[in-house]
């Protein structure tokens, strides 16, 4: 395996959903490269109610965006006229009719016309399913200065307290983590080390639990000196909520083998390579782990599969590359109990 970051992020998805020990029954499902508009992490990890995760997957595989999310949570069990029905979005009602046409396509909830007027009636209620979200900032190779290059992206993170811990994960060495390094994190902040060769890891220091249920901060603008004011700003505990949930529909949706949509999986050298710790691409032309970055089209040695390999002459339908697709699909399903096949 290389030892790019992008290769150290799938040994800690990989480690995350097998090793991944909540305190409680939770389920557990990974994810990579999600967050808000202003944060993404680099992985993921939701710790959901065993149930509700039944229960969301009778919705699908689909994610929902936050203004279908507000019509399903409010969403009444008898008919109602949807403006009574529903709590004032803060936007017009015109886009609530739109995500009320969206929800009833994909059949979470049933519409009817009464008097000229929309009425809605939930299919099922929508379920409590996320608990708790960790957030993991991925470092493998954790210097003094990448230590403090982070400092302030984990100070925002604890201040907005969104995610309900955040940790940093770092690959092991032959040395411990330094202690100075662990002086310079924000105490709050966990470190992890992991271990991509046997696909361990280790506790260093334990993060504090955020507090996601009241109001967070977010740090707009941090000057270097002491002598300037740092600008920020109050968000709400509905906000919070909302992005939360947002952010876990998305995560279910796509977990973190998404990579072979972005990837080259139709490229006769791709391959997937397994070992006690996981499943990982490999390119056999370069003999490693590529990158997402590295591996496209304009990879300068790219060679899409022979069409004979697509054809019925091949033993696997639609050839290696589609096979690959599908199995990545078969694996991210597994970890969401309950979805039909
Ligand atoms: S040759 Fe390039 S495109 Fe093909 S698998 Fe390797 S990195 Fe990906």
């Amino acid at each position: 395996m290389t030892s790019s970051e992008f290769a150290f992020e799938l040994a800690v998805c990989q480690w995350a959903e097998r090793a991944w020990s909540p305190s409680d029954d939770a389920a557990v499902l990974v994810a990579r490269q999600f967050g808000t508009k202003h944060r993404r992490w680099d992985t993921i990890v939701l710790e959901c109610d065993p149930v509700g995760l039944q229960e969301r997957a009778k919705f699908g595989t689909e994610s929902f965006h936050s203004d279908l999310l507000h019509v399903l949570r409010h969403a009444p069990a008898d008919w109602t006229y949807y403006r009574d029905a529903l709590p004032d979005p803060g936007y017009p009602w015109r886009y609530v009719r739109e995500s009320i046409h969206e929800a009833a396509d994909r059949d979470a909830i049933e519409t009817r016309k009464r008097s000229n007027r929309i009425e809605i009636r939930r299919v099922r209620p929508y379920p409590d399913w996320l608990r708790r979200i960790i957030a993991i900032e991925n470092k493998p190779d954790l210097t003094a200065s990448a230590a403090r290059n982070l400092v302030p992206q984990l100070e925002r993170d604890i201040a907005l307290s969104l995610a309900d811990e955040v940790w940093v994960a770092t690959a092991t060495t032959d040395e411990r983590v330094e202690p100075i390094l662990l002086a310079d994190l924000p105490a709050a902040a966990g470190v992890l080390t992991v271990d991509p060769e046997s696909g361990t890891a280790e506790t260093v220091w334990q993060p504090r639990s955020l507090s996601v249920d009241e109001p967070g901060t977010r740090i707009l603008d941090r000057p270097d000196d002491d002598t300037s004011a740092a600008r920020f700003e109050y968000v709400d505990t509905d906000w919070k909520h909302e992005r939360r949930l947002a952010i876990a529909e998305r995560a279910y949706a796509r977990g973190w083998r998404a990579y072979a949509d972005t990837m080259r999986p139709d490229c006769r050298h791709f391959q997937l390579s397994a070992d006690e710790t996981g499943v990982y691409p490999h390119c056999a032309a370069k003999d490693c782990l590529p990158t997402a970055a590295e591996c496209r089209g304009q990879c300068p040695s790219y060679e899409p599969e022979p069409p004979t390999w697509r054809s019925m002459d091949w033993p696997l339908d639609g050839g290696p590359g589609k096979a690959i697709k599908r199995l990545l699909t078969r694996r991210r399903r597994r970890q969401r109990p309950g979805l039909s096949e």
